[in-house]
């Protein structure tokens, strides 16, 4: 799951992590008030954010026109005028992709006066089985892009995980920014409580991009995250009941949405072969089979070990409501499953959606003979595979048929 920056901040915040304050507003009228606020408590610049779940938002541009989801605003009358081009408006980035994304809420704050930018994020690198600080100078920017073109400008430290992050690798890194002084401690301060944050949090990533050295009314220099992003594991949402309630549906797809009301793991593909498939492994490697005989998968939907009735039947009309399914491949191996509480359930969906495409169902396992007959006995137009490669070449057939 992923949250809003405004949200990122508020994380961060409780663990002690230097962020520029600034309120979520979701209407004109909201956004004037807080700019209002903003300019009579002696503020000359504030700074308005479009809120969505993609970056890239200050280079984006609005499908009508408009430039930047990231505005600096001299005055109320600026800040109003942002306010109206950005709520209710679909913002495009390099991140969004081309339908771009509606803005429902912006984030109206003091600007900070920026002297430099820095990046800083931490995530698990999977290849070393250990969290991973990344830091570099070169703030602001791609990531991506830094690491092809300047990787000896990426900081990294890996973190020792049954020990936790040691001061003295947020010192390596502070160091290596080349941060001097007050400014020193406070990066140091800050990057440990990113950590903390990345790890009580159960994040998969925390990424400050900017982190920035700012100028603080009385002349001095602090550090501050300018932006934040987080993301968060699934798997470890159920502990974490005040981030769960941070969930945007507006940000995911309606489908992805519906799929997870039946805890059934849905991501749609390009394709024209749809799979319902028991088991992550499974399915991955139905997707490759269809591949491998010329056919190309529609979705990834994994129905989990123990799928009832209604998840199969959720996960059939799930699959047609994607207008690219040309057929349906169901390969199910009945480990703790039984075949023909499958079988029931598959006979009971396609009389329930009046399904018109081919249907080849493989099933393997627990009770197998008495699913087969399940469906055999239907008196439903059901294509049997054998084995998986079968199957496979059956519906890849169907749809080129
Ligand atoms: P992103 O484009 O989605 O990554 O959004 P950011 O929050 O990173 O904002 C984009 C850029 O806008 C930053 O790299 C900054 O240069 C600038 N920016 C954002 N907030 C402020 C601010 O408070 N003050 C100033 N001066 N610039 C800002
Ligand atoms: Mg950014």
């Amino acid at each position: 799951m992923n949250i809003h920056e405004y949200q990122a901040k508020q994380l961060l915040r409780q663990y002690g992590v230097a962020v520029p304050s600034g309120e979520a507003c979701k209407t004109v009228a909201e956004a004037r008030a807080s700019a209002e606020k903003l300019f009579a408590a002696g503020h000359k610049l504030i700074v308005i954010k479009s809120q969505i779940h993609a970056g890239g938002r200050g280079k984006g541009t609005f499908t009508h026109g408009f430039q930047g989801g990231v505005k600096l605003a001299k005055t109320l009358e600026d800040a109003v005028n942002f306010a109206e081009n950005m709520l209710g408006k679909t913002l495009v980035t390099k991140q969004t992709g081309p339908d771009g994304r509606v803005v429902q809420t912006i984030l109206v704050a003091a600007a900070e006066k920026i002297k430099r930018e820095f990046y800083l994020a931490v995530l698990l690198d999977r290849a070393n089985s250990r969290p991973l600080l990344m830091a570099s100078t070169e703030g602001g920017m791609d990531i991506e892009e830094v690491a092809e073109k300047h990787p000896d400008k990426i900081l990294k430290e890996w973190v020792d995980p049954a020990v936790g992050i040691q001061p003295f690798q947020a010192r390596k890194i502070a160091a290596g920014l080349g941060l001097k002084g007050d400014v020193f401690n406070a990066a140091v301060k800050l990057i440990l409580g990113v950590y903390k944050t990345w790890w009580e949090c159960d994040a998969s990533m925390v990424e400050i991009n900017p982190l920035a050295i700012v100028e603080t009314p009385d002349g001095k220099e602090s550090i501050t995250c300018v932006d934040a992003k987080i993301g968060l594991d699934d798997n470890a949402l159920y502990r974490h009941k005040d981030i769960l309630e941070m969930r945007d549906l507006a940000e995911e797809s309606p489908l992805e949405i519906e799929a997870s009301k039946f805890a059934l793991n849905y991501i749609k593909l390009d394709g024209s072969i749809a799979c319902l498939v028991n088991g992550a492994g499974l399915a991955m490697s139905t997707m490759d089979i269809i591949q491998h005989y010329g056919g190309m998968p529609a979705n990834f939907l994994d129905v989990g070990g123990g799928a009832s009735k209604d998840q199969v039947s959720a996960a059939f009309k799930i699959i047609l409501s994607d207008p690219n399914v040309k057929a349906i491949f169901v390969n199910i191996f009945g480990g703790i499953m039984d075949c023909n509480v499958i079988a029931t359930g598959i006979v009971e969906a396609v009389r329930e959606t009046g399904l018109k495409l081919p249907l080849v169902v493989r099933l393997e396992g627990n009770n197998v003979a008495a699913g087969k007959a399940t469906l055999a006995s239907s008196g439903l137009t059901i294509i049997s595979g054998d084995t998986m490669a079968d199957a496979a070449l059956k519906v890849v057939k169907s749809v080129q048929a």
